[in-house]
């Protein structure tokens, strides 16, 4: 049995490490071998108020909170180092932890540490925002109306398993850029990393309090954590099904809750397009991080005059796609993370059999699997797919691409609209007026034009409809942690003169 690249962990409250109030654990499982290799502990309610409370004291104390932001960017930058320092430990414990090949979860390293660096700017521009922030024209002289932006609070941050540590800094890093104090609750699919990030923390010397870390499962750690009136703010990613429970459970404290949802995006790809590069694309969209990405690409669309010869050519470079260990470098596709994701994509494979969509390739386990154990499910692509088909339109989260054809512009956009989700989309063409069009069309928080995924963390990511809201990335994500607050003040030296007339009004 592989061992873990990462030692055995607690829970991390108020700095210290711990152990559950309940004793319970969880096991982790390699999903390319089926084996447990490590445990992590199961955070139940007493363990979330332990947390909260560590957090709220941490803030009270305004050590953190009251700091400036050129204070905080030191502690964010240290954290960054330790990540690049660690990356080579961390990516092999998220690749064993959840599949992805080991190239991808380098990368994945490579953009959570360039997420708290570039939180760090956003924490000393804080600054100079609230030194000298604009006065704001109320239309009387009298008055002196300016705003400052300050913490939120307490935060508590719930986040997926596709992108452990990604999903996590997306979060973490602006929260503390702010001045928040978080409660940070990974997927129990996959928390190692999340608990290094801990451990690193520690290193770097963050104050008490100001991150903690629980790992547990949702029911026991993640509904207590979202439902708890000591927040003043939920962040979560992850499924809409979920997001409903823990928007409704921060609803219910008045408490703002974010949402990054999943998603069923489109990419469509026009006639004159070049077809090497959209199949690329497309590939890319549809089985990057083992097709389980929020915005990947589970739907395209392809113009008719060129979908035999696209077709053709998707089927050929998706079979030659490098399936193997996904320790293995070079590796570009691994297991799916787990047993019930297995069986969830596994089952819309067969309901796109049986409401007649054509199998192109895949379906079944690739012929790279090595062993007879794991969770593999090969590139998977179905066409004649018509919008009535569950493989068209739900979230499979998994590597299978369901492709259409369309006929004219407005046909493959309200084919595209026509979702109950609203994450991203992407248009190819070599009409940059048409790809203009067509991004203004699309109804959904990201466009790619002649690509589709990448993702910087500069720029805002979020979605609409059932894909949520509130944005997370770039100066938006900062502002999802400040509260702000508008100061009035009154500059005249004459009396207000309500009571003694003439009045100011
Ligand atoms: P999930 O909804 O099952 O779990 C997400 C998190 O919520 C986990 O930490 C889980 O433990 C926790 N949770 C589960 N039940 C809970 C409850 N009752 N109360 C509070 N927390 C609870 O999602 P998943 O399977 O981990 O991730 C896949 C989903 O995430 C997909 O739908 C995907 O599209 C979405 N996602 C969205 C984005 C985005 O940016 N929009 C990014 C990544 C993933």
């Amino acid at each position: 049995m592989a061992s873990s690249p990462v030692p055995p962990r607690l829970l991390y409250i108020g700095g210290e490490w711990v152990a559950p109030v309940k004793g319970g654990s969880l096991p982790v499982i390699n999903p390319a071998t089926e084996k447990e290799f490590a445990r992590i502990p199961n955070a139940t309610s007493e363990d979330v108020d332990a947390a909260v409370a560590a957090a709220t004291a941490a803030f009270k104390s305004g050590h953190w909170s009251k700091t400036t932001g050129a204070y905080r960017a030191k502690y964010l930058r240290a954290i960054a180092a330790k990540l690049r320092e660690h990356k080579a430990v961390l990516a092999k414990a998220e690749t064993m932890d959840c599949g992805k090949p080991i190239d991808e979860a380098s990368w994945d390293m490579d953009d959570v540490a360039t997420c708290f660096d570039y939180y760090a700017g956003q924490a000393e521009a804080l600054d100079g925002r609230n030194a000298a922030p604009p006065a704001i024209d109320v239309g009387m002289a009298e008055f002196d109306v300016r705003v400052r932006r300050e913490a939120l609070g307490v935060v508590g941050l719930i986040t997926p398993w596709n992108y452990p540590l990604l999903m996590a800094a997306w979060k973490v890093a602006p929260a503390l850029a702010a001045g928040c104090t978080a409660v940070l609750k990974p997927s129990e699919l996959a928390s190692l990393t999340c608990l290094e990030l801990a451990a690193i923390a520690a290193q770097v010397g963050l104050p008490p309090g100001v991150l903690n870390v629980i790992t547990g499962t949702g029911p026991d750690a993640g509904a207590p954590l979202s439902g708890h009136k000591g927040l003043a703010k939920v962040a979560f990613t992850g499924s809409a099904a979920t997001g409903r429970l823990v928007a409704q459970a921060a609803a219910a404290n008045i408490r703002p809750a974010s949402m990054e949802l999943g998603g069923k995006s489109a990419l469509i790809v026009f006639e004159d397009a070049d077809v090497e590069q959209a199949v690329e694309w497309a590939m890319f969209g549809a089985f990057w991080t083992n097709g389980q990405i929020c915005s990947s690409t589970s739907r395209l669309l392809v113009a008719e005059a060129i979908a035999p010869a696209f077709l053709q050519q998707l089927k050929k470079r998706a079979e030659s796609i490098n399936v193997c260990d996904p320790l293995t470098e070079g590796c570009r596709m691994g297991p799916l993370v787990s047993e019930g994701q297995y069986r969830k994509v596994l089952a819309y494979v067969e309901a796109g059999k049986a409401d007649g969509a054509q199998l192109v390739t895949g379906g079944g386990r690739p012929a790279g699997a090595p062993g007879s154990s794991g969770y593999w499910v090969a590139p998977t692509v179905f066409a004649g797919v018509t919008p009535g088909m569950r493989i068209w339109r739900e979230e499979i989260f998994g590597p299978v691409l369901s492709v259409a054809t369309f006929a004219t512009e407005a046909e493959a956009v309200a084919a595209a609209n026509d979702s109950e989700y609203g994450l991203a989309g992407a248009v190819i063409s070599a009409d940059p007026d048409r790809c203009k069009r067509v991004a203004e069309a699309l109804e959904c928080g990201i466009v790619w034009i002649n690509c589709s995924q990448p993702c910087f963390c500069y720029a805002p990511w979020g979605g609409i409809k059932n894909s949520g809201h509130g944005r997370e990335l770039g100066e938006w994500g900062l502002d999802n942690f400040l509260s702000v607050k508008q100061i009035t003040k009154y500059v005249s030296p004459d009396i207000w003169g309500w009571y003694n007339p003439p009045s100011k009004l």
